[in-house]
C-alpha cells in the first residue's frame, strides 16, 4: 500500500493526489469494499502508475537521451516515447534503417506525406531538398491528396510515408507515389500490418468512426493489413526490401519487437 501511495505522489499533481487520497480513505473506511476489492487490482494499478513514467532506462539513437522513456498510445505501450524528442517506436526504427542498410540520398528530392516531427528532425538535414505534404494543408509544404499526387512523374528521388495507407485508397496512392518516383528512388513505407495474417482485413460494412475503431483499431483506419500488403506494393511496380526491429536493439533503442520499414525501390 506504502508503494501505491507513494507512486500516486510521485505521478499525481498535489491538488489531484488530495482528492484521490481523500476518496481512497472514504472507500478504505468501509470495511465491505476492502473484502471485495481483488488484490491483484491494486498490484496491477502500481504497475501502471510505475510504469507511465518508464520503466527500463533506454536509448534514443535520433536525439541521443538515456533515460526512461514515456508510456504513450492506446492501449498503453510502455517505454514507447522519448522525452528528448518526442520520437516513437516507428521513428527511431526508420532512423536506424537509413543509418544502415537504407541511407537517404544526400543528394535527392525528398517528399514527406503527413510529416511527423521526431522523423522531420533527422531527415530534413540528411537531404538536399526537403519537402512536407498532407491531405489538410497544415503545417505542411503542399496540400496533397495522395490519391492523386499533384506532381509530374518522375519527380522525386525519395518518399517517406508513415502511417498514411491505412487511412487511404491504399492502390491508388502507391500507384501514384510509384508514378512520381525517379528511377532508383526509394519509398519509406510504414503501416501497421498483422503478419499473422494472410490477408488484409477490409470489413465493408464499418463505415461510422465507432465501427471503424472496433474493426480497426482507430476511428479513421480503413482497413488493417495482413501480409498480403507485401503483393499491394509489387503490383504498384515497387522492388521490396525490409527492416525488422529484432533482438537487442528492441531492448537498446524501446523498438515494438518485429515493427517493419517496408523498403519499396523503384527499378
Ligand atoms: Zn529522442
Amino acid at each position: 500500500m506504502n508503494t501505491l501511495k507513494g507512486t500516486a505522489k510521485r505521478v499525481l499533481p498535489a491538488s489531484l493526489y488530495t482528492q484521490v487520497a481523500d476518496a481512497w480513505l472514504k472507500l478504505a473506511a468501509s470495511a465491505r469494499f476492502v473484502r471485495v476489492l481483488p488484490k491483484v487490482d491494486i498490484v496491477q494499478l502500481t504497475q501502471i502508475a510505475q510504469s507511465l513514467n518508464g520503466k527500463f532506462e533506454r536509448t534514443c539513437p535520433i536525439c541521443k537521451f538515456r533515460g526512461y522513456f514515456r508510456a504513450h498510445g492506446s492501449p498503453l505501450r510502455w517505454d514507447a516515447k522519448c522525452p528528448g524528442c518526442g520520437s516513437l517506436e516507428r521513428h527511431r526504427l526508420l532512423y536506424l534503417a537509413t543509418q544502415s542498410e537504407f541511407p537517404l540520398k544526400s543528394d535527392g528530392r525528398l517528399l514527406h506525406f503527413a510529416p511527423e516531427r521526431a522523423i522531420t528532425r533527422f531527415v530534413r538535414p540528411a537531404v538536399a531538398e526537403y519537402l512536407t505534404a498532407d491531405i489538410s494543408g497544415h503545417h505542411v509544404d503542399y496540400t496533397i491528396n495522395i490519391e492523386q499526387i499533384d506532381f509530374p512523374d518522375s519527380s522525386f528521388d525519395s518518399i517517406i510515408c508513415s502511417h498514411v495507407l491505412e487511412h487511404v485508397d491504399d492502390r491508388s496512392a502507391l500507384s501514384e507515389m510509384y508514378r512520381v518516383m525517379r528511377p532508383k528512388g526509394i519509398l519509406y513505407l510504414m503501416t501497421p500490418v498483422i503478419d499473422g495474417w494472410e490477408a488484409t482485413y477490409e470489413h465493408q460494412h464499418a463505415r461510422g468512426a465507432l465501427e471503424r475503431e472496433l474493426h480497426f483499431g482507430q476511428n479513421d483506419h480503413l482497413r488493417y493489413y495482413g501480409r498480403d500488403l507485401r503483393e499491394r506494393i509489387l503490383s504498384a511496380g515497387f522492388l521490396l526490401d525490409e527492416y525488422t526491429a529484432v533482438g537487442e536493439d528492441c531492448v537498446t533503442y524501446g523498438l515494438w519487437r518485429g515493427e517493419r520499414i517496408f523498403v519499396c525501390r523503384k527499378g
